[in-house]
């Protein structure tokens, strides 16, 4: 816990979604109830595969090997995101980051985070994107590398899909030269269509990464 969230807790103690006890926004006994793994799906079309991969149909688009989905986006799930992401308590990444690294392990891989839009960093006073993705790589005793930036405009995406993931790429950029033959993981909160996720994938295959799979805490429904 850093010197932030130790300040807020003084003033205003977190409350456990799950059981209503102090301290945390999840306590330990309530986090260890999501550690059930969901059904392994395509994380684009939602076929049913194994290992959580990208079906062959949507690999033509989104050039990744497996989309790692930690829980479906409902319930306490959500209620976490909303608290992490809009409420700004950075602690619960803690057990968000227990979740993920739960159910799956992951050898000789870069854990990266999809970038999260400048805009949205300095609105929330923090990288949320990054510190889930330090945590994982901490948790798994893997390296953690920024491999990719993303440009400070937020549009308004196009609603075609091939349109959303050309405009998707414009926004990120590779800002490492020696990735090539390297697998990458990257990590984000939430997966809707995967647009970002293809995106960010494409930049960092035309790059020369060997693979790249992601590691997701909820799937949301389109
Ligand atoms: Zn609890
Ligand atoms: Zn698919």
């Amino acid at each position: 816990m850093n010197i932030v969230d130790k300040l807020v807790g003084l003033i205003a103690p977190n409350i456990c979604f799950g059981c209503g006890a102090e301290g945390s926004v999840l306590c330990a006994d309530c986090t260890e109830l999501f550690y059930n793994p969901i059904v392994s799906r395509c994380a684009s079309c939602r076929t049913l595969t194994d290992d959580f991969k990208v079906c062959k149909t949507c690999r033509s688009w989104m050039p990744i090997k497996s989309v790692y989905v930690a829980l479906g986006y409902d319930g306490l799930a959500e209620k976490l995101i909303h608290a992490y992401k809009f409420d700004c308590q950075r602690q619960a990444s803690t057990p968000m980051a227990d979740i993920m690294t739960k159910n799956f392990s992951f050898n000789d891989v870069l854990v990266c985070p999809v970038p999260t839009a400048p805009k949205r960093i300095r609105e929330r006073g923090f990288d949320h994107a990054l510190l889930l993705s330090k945590n994982i790589a901490k948790k798994l005793e893997l390296e953690h590398r920024q491999l990719l930036s993303r440009r400070d405009n937020i549009r308004q995406l196009g609603s075609g899909r091939a349109q959303r993931i050309r405009q998707m790429k414009d926004e990120f950029e590779v800002n490492s030269d020696d990735i090539s033959g390297k697998k990458v993981l990257l990590i984000d909160d939430v997966v809707t269509t995967g647009a970002s996720l293809a995106a960010a994938a494409r930049v960092l295959r035309d790059a020369g990464a060997k693979s790249v799979s992601a590691l997701v805490f909820a799937q949301k429904n389109r």
